[in-house]
């Protein structure tokens, strides 16, 4: 018989977590079930956040590459080359923790991921037909 983690009495909740391909098996009685749950769940989304941030972050720059590139290009014939092929790069980049984003997290999270790799449509199209 599982003995509660925190306490020793009989634990009564058993949680089997899988956070990033380890296992990870909690026992815990009544008492403790309720608080020893939180923590597990609270870090993994912390670190879905912080992926999320990140991601947004990235794209907005890789975005905002490509829209400049647009100003400028009226302006003057100028080698844009090297500014789209760094949005490419942000990108990639944003794509990844949103990537991992869709890994890691439940099925909200992988809407979430999915939503906020769209302009990545953009920020491709952007370089194939300029770059
Ligand atoms: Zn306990």
């Amino acid at each position: 018989m599982p003995r509660c983690q925190v306490c020793g009495a009989v634990a009564a909740v058993h949680v089997v977590q899988i956070t990033d391909g380890q296992k990870t098996e909690q026992h815990l009685c009544t008492k403790h079930g309720a608080d020893g749950l939180p923590p597990i769940t609270a870090r993994a989304s912390w670190v879905n956040w912080s992926l999320l941030l990140a991601g947004a972050l990235l794209m907005t720059f890789a975005v905002a590459c490509c829209l400049v590139t647009m100003v400028e290009s009226r302006s003057r014939r100028n080698p844009y080359t090297p500014v789209l092929t760094f949005a490419l790069i942000l990108m990639s980049a944003a794509d990844l923790c949103f990537l991992s984003l869709f890994i890691r997290g439940g099925w909200v999270w992988r809407v979430v991921a999915v939503l906020a790799s769209l302009p990545t449509l953009f920020v491709i199209e952007d370089f194939l037909r300029r770059a």
